[in-house]
């Protein structure tokens, strides 16, 4: 959960998750939807199924309980080499090499790593098994992030507080900041489409699932256009599943990792005739009070906001 995000972030989505589905087994048995709409917001929803997967899995093949080794573990669904590491050495003990962004950034500096990052991701690994205790190799991986969070962090590092002053290559040349060595972003491409809101005499919004698989898989939405680039994307209300008095709503933008997409928002009323049209009888009317609940990810829900700006506030 605490990729690519803050623990404040995360604390009310982990304590719900633990209070749902207090033992794997739990996980194992609940519903995919279930599990979707608890993760709703927190974005990068593959980690959700492959959560889901990976507790089946243990319950169903390791007697819910899981594997200590790092090997072990990296056979799990959804389980990279910096998780895999990670709980290896945090849960079990193991003198596993964990490296995440922070301690690149700290052992690049240490040893002034010259080759840029994600090149250089082999050479930190071995610097930090050379350095990994056999005693507490949980504590020794947990330190280094947080040294990494707090002391060590992009710009500024306050080395003076630093544990590791007196052995920091680029702290005793003043180049802290030239590690780690990155390659120039590359500008993400731009992809256009549009994205409609219907409304019903109760004010509740139309909703469909997304496809079981690709991007935002089984998640809700509203119906849009293809999600195509600016060249041929269709932006315009012509494009709506359903003939209605389409009026303009606003536009938003959401960055995905491979693009950046702007959708143009519609929203209209419907009529109860249109309401049998169907054209829309694959999905279902959400209400104000339940749309909260819907596995709505953060570019819908950016999209009824442009509607409703209430509509997720409680
Ligand atoms: Fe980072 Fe400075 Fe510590 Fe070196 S001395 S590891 S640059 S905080």
């Amino acid at each position: 959960m605490l990729q690519q995000t803050t623990v404040t972030a995360v604390k009310p989505y982990y304590e719900n998750f633990v209070t749902l589905w207090p033992k794997v087994e739990n996980l194992a048995d609940a519903s995919s939807e279930s599990v979707m709409q608890a993760w709703a917001g927190l974005g990068y929803y593959s980690r959700a199924r492959n959560l889901k997967k990976c507790a089946e899995l243990i319950a169903s093949d390791y007697d819910g309980k899981f594997p200590e080794t790092e090997a072990e573990l990296l056979k799990l669904p959804g389980i990279g080499p910096y998780t895999a590491a990670a709980i290896a050495a945090i849960a079990f003990r193991q003198p596993a090499s964990v490296v995440d962004g922070n301690i690149e950034r700290v052992f690049t500096r240490l040893f002034c790593i010259k080759t840029p990052l994600p090149a250089a991701k082999p050479e930190i690994k071995d610097h930090v098994k050379k350095h990994v205790p056999e005693d507490r190799p949980g504590d020794f991986a947990q330190g280094l992030m947080d040294l990494g969070s707090s002391i060590c962090t992009p710009k500024k590092p306050n080395c003076l507080l630093c544990p590791l002053q007196t052995v920091c290559t680029a702290s005793s040349k003043g180049e802290q900041e030239l590690y780690p060595v990155k390659l120039p972003k590359k500008a993400k491409p731009k992809r256009a489409g549009a994205a409609f809101v219907m409304i019903d005499q109760n004010g509740a919004i139309y909703l469909q699932k997304r496809p079981e698989t690709g991007l935002l898989a089984d998640m809700s939405e509203v119906p849009t256009t293809d999600w195509n680039s600016n060249r041929d994307g269709e932006t315009s209300a012509d494009a709506a599943p359903l003939s209605l008095n389409w009026r303009k709503s606003g536009s938003v933008k959401h960055v995905f990792t491979h693009f950046e997409l702007t959708l143009i928002v519609y929203s209209a009323e419907i009529s109860a005739d249109d309401m049998t049209n169907p054209v829309i009888a694959g999905g279902w009317w959400s209400g104000p009070e339940q749309i909260k609940s819907e596995a709505l990810p953060n570019l819908m829900k950016k999209v009824i906001t442009a509607v409703h700006p209430n509509a997720f506030k409680s």
